[in-house]
């Protein structure tokens, strides 16, 4: 068994790749007469029996002291967002400034925070199953003492595509170093929202077609923008 890449305990719990709360809430209950399916790239679909089923989970890179009782309030804190993203009336749209105070009425700095580190986790889930050149001792500090990463940013995307939008998906990570530089991307689609996180040793603000949010930016909003269009 390997070792847990947030605490170095025995590493016996793999965690979803997509939260099990945003699958239910797309695709309702799953059994045999609601069958879910799976697809890697190009691969043939395949069935997935349940939302507990190990296709749906990376291979077991955590303990499960830190997949369940250290992180469940970033957890908490993404299902609270992607919820109020995905079922609010109007729909969502490209542009729009979203509020989070009522989103988080109960802490939005610390709300925020919990979004960001929900994908630090899923982000070193990725790192460790895919052998990503980047350090994972960076990203589990930022957990085990609940603070930002200073390079991971998150945009906010609407998808229009309607195919895209029957899926649950999380892509590979992009991963680029030229000398100093370093970045690496990848990206979560839940239905109408889809989030793409980025690593980047260094951002130049002007040259980007969408908001990159870190949580030092305080902002009491995010901008959504579309997907397609370059993160970075
Ligand atoms: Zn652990």
């Amino acid at each position: 068994m390997k070792n847990c890449w947030i605490c170095g305990d025995l590493a016996d719990s793999a965690e979803h790749m997509i939260k099990a709360s945003n699958i239910k809430a797309m695709f309702g209950k799953i059994d045999n007469g609601h069958p879910l399916f799976r697809r890697i790239d190009d691969e043939k679909h395949e069935r997935i029996a349940g939302i507990k089923s190990e296709k749906l989970k990376f291979e077991k890179s955590l303990c499960s002291g830190c997949n369940n009782a250290r992180t469940q309030k970033h957890d908490k804190a993404w299902e609270k967002l992607s919820n109020y993203l995905l079922v609010r009336s109007p729909k969502i749209d490209v542009g729009e400034r979203i509020r989070l105070r009522p989103v988080f009425n109960d802490g939005l700095r610390k709300g925020m925070l919990g979004v960001h580190l929900y994908f630090l986790k899923l982000f070193g889930c990725l790192i460790i199953e895919n052998e990503i050149p980047l350090d994972s001792q960076e990203f589990a500090n930022c957990i085990l003492n609940d603070y930002a990463h200073p390079n991971v940013y998150l945009s906010f995307l609407v998808v229009k595509n309607q195919n895209i939008k029957k899926q649950a998906a999380i892509s590979q990570v992009t991963y680029i170093q030229k000398g100093e530089f370093v970045s690496a991307q990848w990206m979560y689609i839940v239905g109408s929202i889809a989030v793409n996180v980025t690593l980047a040793s260094s951002v130049r603000p002007n040259k980007r077609e969408v908001h990159l949010w870190h949580p030092t930016s305080f902002d009491k909003h995010i901008v959504l923008d579309q997907l397609g269009k370059r993160a970075y």
